[in-house]
């Protein structure tokens, strides 16, 4: 067995391999027109390959069964000369002599559970008006909101009629809440700018067949370019999970919001994938003992960095983008992908949809070694230099300086008390473009900040749990992870580079300290609505951070220099920081200049404004041109309110900053003074 696998290797990733055997035409799988369907796949290795056709997804029974004809490259083709629309479909592939029966890994539809592939004329499954469907114009910032299909709307105080909780089409409910909004009318009033869905390629993990107290994130991708099922109101026409999901983003685009998917091309559901019925061996990483790479932690690695792997993810990415109108993607485990595959599907995305119109960002990490092909770098955070300025990574480093370690719970970070914290804190204003990290990134752009995302603990239940200790009451109102929480919120939205933020962060997401609920109850996954109304303080506190960060472009940059806009960090004591940030833009601001302080210590603390203009010799700043401090600065945020224009806590050249608790002021320039904006 070692040999062989040895010996497979060396053979895929070979120059003689690809020679013979790289196809980089775009026509695998079963393309359908008016006229014609043809089937196309990709088996070097077969000896024979038989197309089997079935009237239904779930009937034995076969319709009509044809071989395949071979062609160069390690393609297989079969022209029918009819639209075989509706019709399912699935292969079987002859390797050594024995037939191995298999659905198409580059299928665009299925049947339930995804055993059988179908055949579909996409043109039919365009929900109306889909054909005009566009993006919303990108916004000033990217405020990316992460969301799971079945939390949004499971809950039956959603607003959104029972046949369609936990499915596409709850996002086309307009009217959720009435008084106290909640779903898509709830994302509008929130002001955020994209909507981040956690998988929703067909998964394994849920039964499509079963009931509705399933439940899983989906990150094991059984169809990497079909829907998934279970958020369909119908499996039993394959059809229907694909118009229901473009209709799902189509309702997001009406409503201004860009959608974002969350793709896995790192491992597969099964080892025993389409992908490796399809070509034993090629489409998986392998340890030199012959045992399955296991960098996932999820029992198999797909070996990105080999021409056919390479080929087949950005296909399906370049394939969700086009069919789907998909304005992003985030890659789990990108650091188990390659740099070179990155920057290819940078490059193709650029071409097709113009630079930076789609969003590309991952997990700049993985969960274990995995063996790279020969000549590949891994997109980790230490090579994020190697990557396009256009592909973003997670910060670990900014959520864990703000809040404590991911994987121990009592760990704090800068707002529940962790010492020594303040230079970090500092660092991650720019985006770590001012050194401090292991890497260094191109721009801020490639950094996305954020405190909480569906692995891990909630913002609340971490800042519960290294507060108040094991034995807290998550469902408890405590005041004071209310202010750390606030003062998190307030840190990350005021630092350079994008936003991410978990679904109900913003309205204290608790899941009662379970930090994995990957398989939990639908119950504790999903978003609770009622606490809009119990947090709604904290609610509005978010809302207006969103608000506010949109009409500050010294904090919007993303070039390369925008860490120069930053000045003056200063560290004042334990726990407290300020800095000053250059406002101004080509765009209309009404703030020149910023003044931003964070104090995470637990007392109050008089800062020393930024003199507006320097002094002459033997004038004092409070003299010049007669106006003061506070005549100057107006507070923008301050620990409980945010985008509000008032004076409270200035006093002369002072101002006094609340104990765990930021500040924000803004110096209207000459523009901005006179209009009042
Ligand atoms: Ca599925």
């Amino acid at each position: 067995m070692k040999n062989s696998i040895a010996e497979s290797m060396a053979f895929f990733a070979s120059e003689e391999f690809d020679a013979r055997y790289q196809y980089d035409g775009k026509d695998l799988g079963a393309g359908c027109t008016d006229e014609s369907t043809v089937f196309k796949v990709w088996s070097p290795l077969a000896e024979r390959i038989e197309l089997r056709l079935y009237r239904d997804g779930t009937s034995g029974e076969i319709w009509r069964r044809k071989e395949m004809k071979a062609g160069p490259k390690g393609v297989w083709e079969l022209e029918f000369r009819e639209n075989l629309h509706g019709m399912y479909y699935d292969y079987l592939v002859r390797i050594g002599g024995k037939d191995t029966p298999t659905a198409d890994p580059y299928a665009v539809g299925c049947n339930c559970n995804g055993g059988r592939s179908m055949v579909v004329d996409l043109r039919k499954t365009d929900p109306p008006g889909f054909a005009q469907d566009r993006a919303p114009e990108a916004a000033e910032e990217s405020i990316i909101y992460e969301l799971h299909i079945k939390d949004f709307s499971y809950d039956p105080e959603s607003g959104v009629p029972e046949c369609y909780r936990g499915k596409y089409k709850a996002f086309t409910v307009s009217g959720t809440g009435e008084e106290y909004p909640t779903c898509v009318e709830y994302l509008k009033k929130l002001g955020i700018t994209h909507v981040h869905l956690l998988p929703f390629f067909d998964y394994g993990s849920v039964d499509e067949a079963g009931d509705e107290k399933q439940f899983n994130w989906g990150y094991d991708p059984v169809n990497y370019n079909v829907p998934e099922g279970s958020y369909a109101t119908d499996v039993s026409d394959g059809t229907v999970r694909i118009r229901e999901c473009k209709e799902m983003i189509q309702a997001l685009h009406e409503n201004g919001i860009r959608v974002i998917m969350d793709v896995v091309y790192n491992h597969t559901h099964s080892n025993d994938s389409w992908l490796q019925r399809m070509v034993p061996d090629y489409y998986y990483r392998y340890q030199e003992d012959g045992s399955l790479a296991n960098g996932s932690a999820c029992g198999n690695d797909i070996a990105a960095g080999r021409a056919m792997v390479d080929n087949y993810i950005a296909d399906s990415v370049m394939y969700w983008a086009k069919e789907y109108h998909m304005d992003g993607f985030r890659f789990d485990l990108m650091g188990l992908l390659t740099v070179e595959l990155m920057n290819r599907i940078r490059r193709e995305l650029d071409e097709a949809f113009g630079p930076g119109e789609k969003m590309l960002y991952g997990e700049p990490w993985s969960a274990d070694d995995s063996p790279m092909e020969d000549g590949t770098r891994a997109a980790q955070k230490e090579n994020a230099g190697y990557l396009n300025e256009g592909i973003g990574i997670f910060s670990d480093d900014t959520r864990d300086a703000i809040k404590g370690s991911v994987f121990y719970a009592g760990e704090p970070g800068f707002v529940n008390g962790a010492q020594g914290m303040e230079a970090s804190i500092l660092q991650a204003v720019t985006g770590w473009k001012d050194g401090g990290a292991c890497f260094m990134p191109k721009s801020c752009g490639q950094i996305i900040n954020y405190v909480s995302a569906h692995d891990n603990f909630t913002l609340w239940d971490k800042l519960v749990l290294s507060m108040h200790g094991e034995k807290a009451d998550f469902d408890r109102r405590y005041e004071d992870v209310l202010a750390a929480n606030k003062l998190a919120a307030f840190i990350y939205f005021t630092c350079q580079g994008n936003l991410f933020l978990q679904a109900g962060e913003e309205f204290a997401r608790t899941k009662q300290g379970e930090d994995n609920s990957y398989c939990s109850t639908p119950e504790l996954n999903m978003l609770q609505w009622h606490r809009t109304v119990e947090y709604g303080e904290l609610v509005e506190y978010y809302r207006g951070l969103v608000s506010l960060r949109k009409q500050l472009p010294g904090l919007c940059d993303k070039s390369p220099s925008a860490n120069r806009r930053i000045m003056d960090g200063k560290i004042h004591g334990d726990g407290v920081v300020s800095f000053r940030v250059d406002n101004k833009a080509s765009r209309p601001s009404r703030w020149e200049e910023l003044f931003i302080i964070y104090n995470a210590s637990p007392e109050e603390h008089a800062i020393g404004l930024p003199g507006h203009v320097e002094p002459a010799a033997g004038k004092s700043v409070l003299s010049e041109k007669g106006r003061t401090q506070d005549d100057i600065w107006e507070v923008l945020a301050d620990g409980n309110e945010t985008d509000c224009r008032k004076k409270t806590g200035i006093t002369g050249n002072r101002v006094r900053v609340a104990a765990g608790s930021g500040m924000l002021l803004g110096r209207p320039g000459p523009e901005g003074a006179r209009t009042g904006e």
